[in-house]
This record gives structure tokens, C-alpha cells and sequence, in this order.
């Protein structure tokens, strides 16, 4: 019987088997795609501190951003500039197989083209069923797909979710489910004049949500990831974006492909059961202003290690002793997560002349430099207090409260 199973060779996973195999642990890790990293559903904005947490290479940097211009529906920008970069673009195939070598060279094994459909949790362990998958397409999730061999099982004394937003088996332990979704839309596109990353709001744009262009350079080119989230489906709107940027000059093609997939803004109701815990994506353990969830689910991953320690040591892996898990990343992460939860629901109520009210105020009240001092990419609950505290902008969050 092997130490520990981790479904899903994301960050999340390849973060959680790294530190346990750093551990002495025997880590098998199963990823359904046969190349780490692949294919890309994200645009790779990660915040400076996520960066030096995991002490990543300088290389991995596609870009930096430095200023940020957010744009109203009638296109009222403003603009921020902090002292310091706000985040790094980076290549996240790159990204997600720089975190499985570490996990490769702490002794995890990766099973790869091996997808888990279902775990049967036992007294004495859990048993892992798996299918290894051949010719897997690299480019989509939804191609043709031949199986081998049919099912096999592996047994584990435990086992990590870090499969993404998909909640089968989350369902079947009685983990439950994120409690609200957005659905994305993306495409990475050859761009020229593209100089600052932008986030778009409005109705037309992005409705419950926003847009973005984040640029960068690959192998001397302009390239930007331009996308769109939504409470609604995404890709019209981003089929509409992408042409009006063809338009005005910035793309060279408005014929692009578009990848559609989807965010947990909440996290699941419980994050563990009996021999198991759920990590990153697989938790919903993201922003829910944003929807970036790769540092949360980096620190849930040490979070969660702490508590297979503990098990281990134990020799106890029942829902008892890994609710501390829960305990550990709720401490660091729960009251970010219930604020800016809050405030996404504020957010989403407001109109366009709302958005555009708010806009206004911002431009005109000297209120920039202080939001900006309190700005950070990943923590999100200073500037939402300050907002809502602040007499002209907290008027216009929480009208829609008490209208
Ligand atoms: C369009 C878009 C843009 C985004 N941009 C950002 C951003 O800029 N910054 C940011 O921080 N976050 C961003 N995010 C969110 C971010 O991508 C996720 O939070 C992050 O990828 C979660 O990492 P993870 O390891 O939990 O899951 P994933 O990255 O989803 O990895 C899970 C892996 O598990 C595999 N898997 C799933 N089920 C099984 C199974 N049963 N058996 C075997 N393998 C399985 C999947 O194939 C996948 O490789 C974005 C998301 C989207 C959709």
C-alpha cells in the first residue's frame, strides 16, 4: 500500500505531492493529460508573493504588471501604478511542470494519462480507480480518446482532490459542492499597441463580472490573454471584445480559438472526509473577487500537508483529525474569503451608471493613491474595507442592500 494519492497534477497537486515527498512520503500522483500543464485554462497572473513563496525561476516570467487600467462601461479609466509590480505574467505550463519536477525530484511518482473515476474509502485505506488513458489529445479537453487495459486500482493510505473544478467524487464523500461558479472564456492572441494589462466592466462586456487583456512577450512577439468572466455564458461577449479589438487595430486576426472553462468562487462546504482531503480548485479554494486561485490553493496545499503529517504520525485518518485541515486554511484564508465574497455580491448587483458613478469618484476625489496603497493582487480585504467605509463609493456598494 502506498503512503499517499494525489488526483489532479495542477499546482495544487504537484505543490502537495512535492512537500510530502520532500517529507519522505511515497506520493502517486495521477494527471488524465498526458503532458503536465496542458492544455492552458488560465491567464498566469500571479501575485509577487506567490512567486517568492515558491522560490520560482526568473525565467518562468512571460511579464510584469506594473500599472493596471480599469475601464468603465462608457470607458472612464483608472489607472493604477504601484511602486512595485502588482503581479508576474507567467507561462503556466511552464508554471504547473517547474512544481511537478519538484515533486518528480522529492521521489513522487506521476502516473500520467491516468484519469481516477472513483475512490472507494476502506477501513485500513483507500482504493483509487484509475484509467490510463492513450493518444489523449494535448490541445482540448473534449477530443478522442482511446482506453487501455480498462480499470485498474491502487490502494493509499490516503488520497489529496486536486482535480480542478470538477466535484464527483467530492459529491459522493459528502464534501459537497462550491456554491457559486464563473464561467470563463480566453484566447491567447498575437497583439500590436497592447502596452498595459486592462480590466473591463459593464453589462456588455462582462454582466455579474469583467473582461481582461493581460500582455506579454513570448520569443520577442506581442502577445496578450484576453478573456472574459461571467455569471452567463462568456463567449459571445468575448467573440465581441476580440472584434472590437480587430477593429481598432490591435489584433492582426479576429479568427482566434477560444477556450471555455469555469471557476469555483466559493468553497466547498466541507473540505474533508475520512481519508481525504480536497486542495485548490478541487476545494474552491479561490478569490472570489477575482477568481485567481493559484496561491490559495499553493497555501491550502502546505495547509493540507500539516495535516497528513499529523494523520500519519497518528495513524488516525478519520474525519476527526483531518478537520484540522479545514481549521488550518480557514485561519488563513476564510476571512478573505468571506469578504471579498460579500463585496463580489455587492459588485455584482450594481449598474452600468453605478459602475460609471463610481468611476467618477475615483478620478475626481484624490481617493487613487490611497486605494492603491492599499491594494494588493492577493488580499483583497483592505481595500474592500476602505471602499465601503469611504462615504461616496460605500453609498453606491451597499444602496443595492437596502434598495
Ligand atoms: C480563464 C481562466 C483564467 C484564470 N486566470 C488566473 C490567473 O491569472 N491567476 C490565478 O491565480 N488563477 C487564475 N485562474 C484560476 C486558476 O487557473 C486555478 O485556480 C488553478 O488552475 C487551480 O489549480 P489546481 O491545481 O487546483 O487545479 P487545476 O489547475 O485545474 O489542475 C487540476 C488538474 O487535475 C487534472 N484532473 C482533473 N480530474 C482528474 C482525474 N479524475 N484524474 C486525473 N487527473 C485529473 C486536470 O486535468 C488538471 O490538470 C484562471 C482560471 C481560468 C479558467
Amino acid at each position: 500500500m502506498h503512503d499517499v494519492v494525489v488526483v489532479g497534477g495542477g499546482p495544487a497537486g504537484c505543490h502537495t505531492a512535492a512537500l510530502l515527498g520532500q517529507k519522505g512520503f511515497d506520493v502517486h500522483v495521477f494527471e488524465e493529460h498526458p503532458v503536465i500543464g496542458e492544455p492552458v485554462d488560465c491567464s498566469g497572473v500571479i501575485g509577487a508573493e506567490a512567486f517568492a513563496t515558491l522560490e520560482l525561476p526568473e525565467s518562468l516570467r512571460l511579464g510584469e504588471i506594473r500599472t493596471l487600467t480599469l475601464v468603465s462601461p462608457s470607458q472612464l479609466e483608472v489607472r493604477f501604478s504601484p511602486p512595485s509590480p502588482l503581479a508576474y505574467i507567467v507561462d503556466r505550463a511552464a508554471f504547473d511542470r517547474t512544481i511537478a519536477d519538484k515533486a518528480s525530484r522529492s521521489g513522487a511518482t506521476f502516473h500520467l494519462g491516468s484519469t481516477v473515476v472513483d475512490l472507494q474509502v476502506l477501513k485500513e485505506c483507500v482504493e483509487v480507480v484509475f484509467k490510463e488513458i492513450i493518444n489523449a489529445p494535448r490541445s482540448t479537453v473534449h477530443g478522442q480518446r482511446s482506453l487501455v487495459n480498462g480499470q485498474k486500482t491502487l490502494k493509499a493510505s490516503m488520497v489529496i482532490l486536486a482535480g480542478g473544478p470538477r466535484y464527483g467524487i467530492q459529491l459522493k464523500l459528502g464534501m459537497g459542492q462550491p456554491g457559486d461558479f464563473l464561467r470563463t472564456a480566453q484566447a491567447e492572441v498575437a497583439v500590436r499597441g497592447v502596452e498595459e494589462a486592462r480590466v473591463l466592466m459593464g453589462s456588455s462586456v462582462a454582466p455579474g463580472s469583467f473582461g481582461w487583456i493581460v500582455p506579454f512577450r513570448r520569443g520577442g512577439n506581442d502577445f496578450a490573454r484576453i478573456g472574459v468572466s461571467a455569471k452567463t455564458s462568456p463567449v459571445p461577449y468575448l467573440r465581441k471584445l476580440i472584434h472590437n479589438l480587430y477593429d481598432t487595430g490591435y489584433l492582426s486576426s479576429s479568427n482566434v480559438p477560444v477556450r471555455s472553462w469555469v471557476i469555483p468562487i466559493a468553497p466547498l462546504p466541507r473540505t474533508f472526509a475520512d481519508r481525504v482531503l480536497a486542495v485548490g480548485d478541487a476545494a474552491g479554494q479561490t478569490k472570489p473577487t477575482s477568481g485567481g486561485g493559484i496561491f490559495y490553493g499553493l497555501l491550502c496545499a502546505e495547509a493540507a500537508v500539516h495535516s497528513v503529517v499529523a494523520a500519519f504520525e497518528r495513524g488516525d485518518f478519520s474525519l476527526g483529525t483531518l478537520s484540522r485541515y479545514e481549521e488550518e486554511w480557514r485561519k488563513k484564508l476564510g476571512r478573505e474569503i468571506r469578504i471579498a465574497a460579500f463585496f463580489r455580491r455587492l459588485a455584482e448587483r450594481l449598474t452600468d451608471k453605478d459602475i460609471d458613478d463610481l468611476f467618477r469618484i475615483v478620478q475626481s476625489d484624490g481617493i487613487l493613491s490611497a486605494v492603491t496603497s492599499k491594494a494588493h493582487f492577493d488580499w483583497h480585504g483592505d481595500v474592500i474595507f476602505f471602499t465601503l467605509r469611504h462615504p461616496g463609493l460605500g453609498r453606491i456598494f451597499l444602496k443595492g442592500l437596502f434598495g
